[in-house]
């Protein structure tokens, strides 16, 4: 999958990102934040500057975990799980 240059959606910083083929969203390479997945619902809210500080301390946690942190959106809260192995 060709990655495409887009802002990153936690830092705002110059990123790379590919289309998902599993699920909606993207996946994002960000030199600051690491690599992520983030669903469309999650990627339209934190363009627009509505992510929790949370996001970004469960974000660098599970890739402590050394886990693929995957971003959604669930009315009205932000969720951050692992990616299911096989599916990234
Ligand atoms: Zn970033």
């Amino acid at each position: 999958m060709p990655l495409e240059p887009a802002d990153c959606p936690l830092c705002k910083s110059p990123a790379e990102r590919a289309p998902l083929r599993s699920h909606d969203g993207y996946s994002y390479a960000c030199p600051s934040c690491g690599s992520f997945h983030i669903g469309g619902l999650a990627f339209g809210k934190a363009t627009h500057g509505h992510l929790p500080a949370h996001v970004h301390i469960d974000v660098r946690r599970l890739q402590a975990e050394g886990e693929l942190p995957r971003i959604d959106f669930d009315a009205p809260n932000f969720h951050v799980k692992p990616v299911a192995r096989g599916k990234q």
